[in-house]
């Protein structure tokens, strides 16, 4: 089976690598941060504040959270509703950082998320796979850049959404996301012993896809690509 691990701060350029990698590899990218932000618009769909522990841990059991493919391209459902146009806001990134803090939430996650990992070849970009979700993988990638560099990339995603983006407030928010998920209890964001770590402050996209090919023929032959 293969199992490719990324983990890396907000912005990093994580998920543009993880989904050409399963492209060339054929195989499925799980976007784990989708999970928490598609976990974050339902609680607060169901009108309960993020900070509000308790009542976020009792209403995880009535949550019902499914991933599908289509084609390669991964859905997160939560309670039968498609979430991908709803959880791409500057609110629900920082919404799912806070509800990536409850333990309670993250083991639901990481439950399917194993359970994802089980049935399928697979790369999973997040900020705990390689050290806590699948520790075993056989690759893992640790993709960081300057702070500064995440938000010049954010906000062009953003502005490619249509949304109007002020850099400085981009990086305060990449900044504050980062230290909530470095410094939470459990399993916080850090690099596994065992990843690969790649500053991508100076490289092009295609510098860092090259990058990771590279590897991925190392660990698995170069006859997977
Ligand atoms: O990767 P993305 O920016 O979409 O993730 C949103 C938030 O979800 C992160 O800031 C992080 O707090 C949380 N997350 C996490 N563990 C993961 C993936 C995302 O805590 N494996």
């Amino acid at each position: 089976m293969i199992q490719i691990a990324i983990d890396g701060p907000a912005g990093a350029g994580k998920s543009t690598v993880a989904k050409a990698l399963a492209k060339a590899l054929k195989i499925n990218y799980l976007d784990t941060g989708a999970m928490y932000r598609a976990l974050a618009y339902a609680v607060i769909n169901k009108g309960i504040s993020i900070s509000d522990r308790e009542k976020v841990e009792s209403a995880l059991d009535d949550i019902c959270m499914s991933i599908s493919y289509v084609d390669g391209t991964q859905y997160v459902f939560v309670d039968g509703i498609d979430t991908a146009p709803y959880i791409r806001t500057p609110e629900i990134s920082m919404a799912a950082s806070s509800i990536g803090t409850i333990p309670m939430a993250r083991i639901k996650l990481v439950e399917l998320q194993r359970e994802t990992a089980s049935k399928f070849d697979i790369i999973m970009d997040g900020r705990d796979i390689g050290t806590y979700v699948i520790p075993d993988a056989k690759l893992k990638f640790y993709i960081t850049a300057s702070s500064r560099e995440r938000a010049i990339r954010r906000s062009r995603d953003l502005e490619r959404a249509g949304m109007t983006v002020d850099i400085d407030e981009v990086e305060k928010d990449i900044i504050r996301r980062d230290e909530q998920d470095m410094n939470r209890e459990f399993a916080p964001l850090r690099c596994a012993d065992d990843a690969i770590y790649l500053d991508t402050t100076e490289m092009s996209a295609e510098e860092v896809l090259e990058f990771a090919i590279k590897k991925v023929k190392e660990v698995y032959g170069n006859e997977i690509l």
